[in-house]
């Protein structure tokens, strides 16, 4: 038996990269550790606030809004609201939601849905079916995006919380280094400057690799979608995600490696690179650094296309 190194309990899981065995409770306590941590350091909620939380029902978001539940439950200065998109992904979406809709039930934290189909006039399934230099996931990311952050705003949220763990981050930040995007590195988040209209990005779970988020779930008992999207083979990003899977089983600890290269340059790079001004889109009056935002004109192409968005 490989005992635990915080205490003579049997280990259940070790960590490769560090080369640590912990028992069930200590490993609960390590995952929620760094969370604490994250939030600390990404900035208290000032007393009155409103926090906004991303949560599609996924292993990622759950466990996310479970530990905010826990921190902020007894704390009255600062009140919860979850936000689910549905984009319009049949026989998918809709039974991640249910899983968010049931947990906020259970807990009395406030959940809205936000619908594609109402707010933009087309559903995901719809985009899907499009022609092949329409992937699914440039909509879908953007689209998201830009409907959360004007929620939130219209909420009064100081910030808003997304689920994003280490090895989305570390996708990111290799993405970015790969398509030589140095803007969009830099905006990668957690927001450290308030700009206009935007509501700034919190990052809880930015350290925590993804395997350790869905036994954290599962320990926990925390209910969650475990299916991928229809649509995720398409994505981009999967590329990059082989990449550092690949890189990781050889070299373990390289998720973090880049994450903490990230973050010791992101202050130079901010120097170099300060937050554009933004302007308000020319259509919908979202934010943009251009005339008209991201999300205006990729629903743009749709109509170009489809005619009339259905
Ligand atoms: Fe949207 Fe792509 Fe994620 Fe599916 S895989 S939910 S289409 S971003």
């Amino acid at each position: 038996m490989t005992a635990c190194q915080k205490c003579p309990s049997e280990a259940m899981i070790h960590i490769d990269y560090s080369g640590t065995d912990l028992c069930e409770e200590h490993f609960v306590q390590f995952v929620e550790k760094r969370a604490r941590k994250e939030i600390k350091q990404q900035g208290r909620s000032p007393k009155g606030s409103k926090l906004a939380i991303a949560v599609s029902g996924g292993k990622d978001s759950m466990s996310m809004l479970s530990m905010l539940h826990d921190i902020f439950k007894d704390n009255r200065d600062v009140t919860l609201t979850v936000l689910s998109v549905d984009e319009g992904l049949v026989d998918y979406r809709e039974k991640a939601i249910k899983k968010v809709a049931g947990f906020c039930r259970e807990k009395g934290i406030e959940h809205e849905i936000l619908y594609f189909k109402k707010e933009f006039g087309i559903t995901m399934d719809r985009v899907a079916e499009l022609g092949r230099e329409h992937r699914p996931c440039t909509y879908c990311g953007v689209l998201r995006r830009s409907l959360l952050n004007r929620r939130a705003r219209e909420l009064d949220a100081c910030k808003i919380a997304f689920g994003h763990n280490l090895d989305d981050m570390a996708q990111s930040v290799l993405m970015n280094v790969v398509n030589g995007d140095v803007q969009r590195l830099v905006r990668l988040g957690p927001h450290v400057k308030v700009q206009k209209r935007l509501v700034p990005r919190m990052l809880p779970l930015r350290t925590i690799p993804e395997s350790e988020l869905k036994l954290y779930a599962e320990l926990k008992k925390i209910p969650f979608l475990d299916v991928h999207c229809p649509n995720r083979s398409r994505a981009h990003r999967l590329g990059f995600l082989d990449m550092i899977n690949g890189l990781e089983e050889q070299t373990p600890g390289t998720r973090h490696s880049i994450l903490s290269t990230y973050d010791q340059i992101i202050d130079a790079l901010r120097d170099h690179y300060p937050p554009a001004n933004l302007n308000d889109c020319e259509k919908c009056g979202e934010p943009t650094m251009g005339e008209v935002c991201k999300a205006c004109e990729l629903l743009g192409k749709i109509t170009d296309i489809d005619g009339t968005l259905q």
